[in-house]
Order: structure tokens, then C-alpha cells, then sequence
């Protein structure tokens, strides 16, 4: 890796918040069992290639194989790697998987999905926007499911987020939609909380990211405001990538 190449990969990495990686020493790397990874200042180190040169999503899930990168691993019954169309001009990122998800290694296949994909196939209908849920990607920041539906921890977030990393360079999609604050933090490194960066434009590597409530969230009865800018947000998306 020449040291262009190097800088733009830390850059990245501090970009999207990561300011620790996870190498295995020599030493360990010989032992036949995987010792734990020690924490590496990023100016310190050569990081491998986060996105491949012509990197695909077939080549991204036989990298992960089994993956046992963080504690996620210990309760999952499957790795949720994300489904749809390959060649998208729209991703949906969420934040994990759920207890449906985890059952059937498909994202956002419970309620929460349920009302996602209602809110793909209803405003595209009433837009008049050829685009159904199956026409779209949708993936989640960490593939294995959080104990207890809890929120991926932030040291989970940055270990996994290097997969949702190389899935959305392979894709290339013209904007992605992050559902909810954990999906928001991962790939906008930012404080802000979801109701001032809702409904607003932001840039991850130049793809433009709309943010947006996340649907379990929307389910509860009490949010029938959120529910209608929810609805707006997902207007002003649709246009903006399929006009
Ligand atoms: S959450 Fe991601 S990094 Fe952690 S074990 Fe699962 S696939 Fe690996």
C-alpha cells in the first residue's frame, strides 16, 4: 500500500469516528488459537485495504465466514448480512438485527420491517415512483444480533461497521437512508441527536444520507408526528433518487 493510499484509509477511518483498530500481534497470528486483539493507535499502524479494489458484496460475506470478531457473535443464531437489490441506487442501514431477523438471517423482517417496507411501497405508490421494498438494499450496522435488543456498543458498532463500510463502497448507491440514531453515529460521526438531523441532507464519502426515525420507533402509538416527517423524509428521498 503506497502512503497515499495509507492516508486516505485513516482518513476514512477518522471520518467515520473510528479512532482505535484491532490488529493481531505476529505472535499471535502463529497460535493456533485466535489470542485477543489489542488496540492500536491508527497513526501507528498499516491498516489493511477497507474497501478492496473491486470489492463485491459476495466477496464482503465469505470475508465475514463465521464471523467472530466481537461479542455479538456469542448469542446470534445467524449472521444478518443484509438483502435486496445488489445494485441499488438506495440503501436503507438500520442497527441490528432483532430476535425475527436473527431467526431467519434477513433483515427487517419483524414488525419494524413490516412497517418499513409499508413505507417504501406506500409513498412510492402515492409518488407515483416505480420502486417497491424488494428494488432497494437494506442492511444494519451490526449482523449479529445485541443481547436483549439492546444498542450495539460503540466498540461493536466499529468493528462490524467496517462490513457496512465495504457494502455501501461496493454498491455506490446515489444516497442512503439512516434509520435511526445508532445507523446515523456510524456513518455521520456526529453528536447531534436524530430529531435535528432528521430530514436534512448530510454526506458520507460524498453519497448523500438522509436521516430518518427508525421504524420501531415509529411504532409506538405516540408518535404520530414522527410518523408523518418519517413519511416526508421518505418522499423527499424517493424523489431525489429516482426522479
Ligand atoms: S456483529 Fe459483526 S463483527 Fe460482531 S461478530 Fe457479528 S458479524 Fe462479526
Amino acid at each position: 500500500m503506497t502512503q497515499e493510499q495509507l492516508c486516505d484509509y485513516l482518513e476514512l477511518y477518522r471520518d467515520l469516528g473510528i479512532d482505535m483498530i484491532y490488529i493481531r500481534s505476529s505472535a499471535a497470528k502463529s497460535r493456533s488459537t485466535p489470542a485477543p486483539a489489542e488496540p492500536v493507535a491508527i497513526p501507528d499502524v498499516v491498516i489493511p485495504g477497507l474497501a478492496p479494489e473491486g470489492d463485491t458484496l459476495d466477496q464482503i460475506r465469505l470475508d465475514m465466514g463465521d464471523c467472530r470478531l466481537c461479542r455479538l457473535c456469542e448469542g446470534r443464531k445467524s449472521i444478518v448480512f443484509g438483502s435486496g437489490n445488489q445494485r441499488s441506487p438506495l440503501v436503507f442501514v438500520g442497527e441490528g438485527p432483532g430476535a425475527d431477523e436473527d431467526e431467519q438471517g434477513l433483515p427487517f423482517v419483524g414488525r419494524a420491517g413490516q412497517l418499513l417496507t409499508q413505507m417504501i411501497d406506500n409513498t412510492a405508490q402515492k409518488e407515483g415512483i416505480p420502486v417497491r421494498r424488494g428494488d432497494v438494499y437494506i442492511c444494519n450496522v451490526v449482523k449479529c444480533r445485541p443481547p436483549e435488543n439492546r444498542t450495539p456498543l460503540p466498540d461493536e458498532m466499529e468493528v462490524c461497521g467496517q462490513f457496512l463500510f465495504r457494502q455501501l463502497m461496493a454498491i455506490k448507491p446515489k444516497a442512503v437512508c439512516a434509520l435511526g440514531s445508532t445507523a446515523m453515529k456510524a456513518l455521520l460521526n456526529t453528536k447531534e441527536g436524530i430529531t435535528r438531523s432528521r430530514g436534512k441532507w448530510h454526506k458520507w464519502h460524498g453519497i448523500p444520507v438522509m436521516v430518518t426515525y427508525h421504524p420501531s420507533y415509529l411504532l409506538r402509538q405516540y408518535n404520530q408526528q414522527a410518523k408523518r416527517e418519517a413519511w416526508e423524509d421518505l418522499k423527499t428521498l424517493l424523489h431525489f433518487v429516482y426522479d
